[in-house]
């Protein structure tokens, strides 16, 4: 079983769309089913409504998965875990108040060490805290040897025992820490590989420890992916427009071109344009960079250009707000200046609206435009250009430009007469 485990905290960043992707390929490649956990465990920093918001992506870009699980409503066997490892004396109870901690943690600070627990609590038998009523967290008891982290895409890592530290498991109202609700969890769901940001590495150790105290001895894969740079070459962080995939696609670019690009970046392909299906059949964890990968709107917009051309007309005529094939065609011939839906839609929608004709054609215009709404219906541009030529009297640029002002409300674009191809159907709602 593969998860995707996403925190219902805030828009979909691009790095986590990267992951879910990732986790996708690998459950059809290794035909195990991908399981969807919403980390909600953190409710300070819940915001109602993005899980939905998180599964309506993955719909979006084709992430199927068996089955979605609510980290909060596993915590009746979060608590049970924490009673076995005490019981085990594998955990225990810490009596230490935050401000006896904080003291300590400040001493560390000055003394320019990182702060480890003391072990206070550690040696206090169960029997002689039994009238203690003040609160408590819970400890796991750091483990004896040191914990080495094989990842597939970072090599192995040894994490010293004393890094891993005694750390909370439960805090004082009863509720679990991340580590140990996520280490609980994957053991739960029989998970084979995580996949997931390099930003959780440090928490992959503290994860073994947990499960190799409860005496589970399945061993998980790991794959830590490189982090997202921006174009500066700083992590890519929220105040990057292009991080959050809601902005991508508002500005009109393409689920397929989104994961195509998410699945080229950093890694070694066999061919730059190509489906998320397609991708299935060579995908690989293996030729992933170790090094972060660059982020590059410009690449993205040439793919997206790639998968635009790949729309059949009528589909591309939807996107662009429109139902005939017709416009579809017609939007086809703006690829070439335009990489997005929202680029296109800006050539497109000028051409239905009200033309704000240049004054030096103002006067050319109003005379052509006449002349077309008062012509009979030509099949051929060459005949629309003869009769409207000569019925208006225009020659040379006052004649061409002003037609292609009144036909696109542009005075630069595909040529006219591929133009007046898909547009000969509906010139009486173009030149109005
Ligand atoms: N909830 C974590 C995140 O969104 C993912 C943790 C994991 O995959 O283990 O970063």
């Amino acid at each position: 079983m593969l998860r995707f485990a996403p925190s219902p905290t805030g828009d979909m960043h691009i790095g986590n769309l990267r992951v879910a992707l990732f986790n996708y390929i690998c459950s059809i490649q290794r035909k195990e089913p991908l399981i969807i956990r919403i980390e909600d465990t953190d409710t300070q920093r819940n915001i109602e409504g993005k899980d939905k918001e998180i599964l309506e992506l993955l719909a979006l870009f084709s992430i199927e998965y068996q089955d979605v699980i609510y980290q909060s409503a596993q915590l009746k066997y979060h608590r049970a875990m924490a009673i076995q490892l005490l019981h085990d004396k594998k955990a225990f109870n810490c009596f230490c108040t935050p401000a006896e901690l904080d003291v300590k943690r400040e001493l560390a600070k000055k003394n320019k060490q990182p702060f480890r627990y003391d072990e206070t609590c550690s040696h206090l038998r169960a029997e002689d805290t039994i009238d203690n009523t003040n609160p408590f967290t819970i400890r796991l008891r750091r483990p004896d040897s040191d914990i080495t982290v094989v990842d597939k895409i970072k090599g192995s890592i040894t994490f010293h025992s004393f890094d891993i530290d005694s750390f909370i498991i439960m805090r004082q109202e009863k509720y679990p820490t991340y580590n140990f609700a996520c280490a609980v969890d994957d053991m739960i769901s029989d998970i084979s590989l995580v996949i997931r940001g390099e930003d959780h590495m440090s928490n992959t150790p503290k994860q073994i420890a947990v499960r190799d105290a409860l005496g589970y001895d399945k061993s998980i894969e790991y794959a830590h992916l490189p982090i997202i740079l921006n174009h500066e070459g700083k992590k890519m962080s929220k105040r990057d427009d292009a991080s959050s995939v809601k902005w991508l696609l508002e500005e009109g670019y393409l689920p397929q071109a989104i994961a195509n690009y998410l699945i080229l970046m950093g890694n070694k392909v066999p061919k730059e344009i190509f489906t998320l299906s397609e991708s299935l059949e060579w995908f690989t964890l293996e030729t992933l960079s170790k090094s972060p990968a660059r982020f590059d709107l410009e690449k993205l917009k040439f793919i997206n250009r790639e998968h635009l051309k790949r729309l059949d007309y009528k589909e591309l005529s939807r996107y662009v707000g429109f139902a005939d094939d017709e416009i579809g065609a017609l939007a086809h011939l703006y690829l070439e200046e335009s990489g997005t839906l929202k680029e296109l839609r800006a050539k497109i929608e000028p051409i239905f609206s009200e033309k704000s004709i240049p004054s030096m054609y103002q006067e050319s215009a109003q005379t052509l435009k006449a002349v077309i709404q008062n012509a009979p219906f030509f099949e051929e541009y060459t005949d629309f250009e003869q009769h409207t030529m000569k019925a208006s009297g225009l020659k040379g640029r006052f004649y061409f430009k002003s037609l292609r002002l009144l036909l696109t409300g542009a005075e630069h674009g595909p040529e006219i007469s591929d133009i007046y191809k898909y547009l000969k159907n509906y010139l009486a709602e173009v030149v109005k």
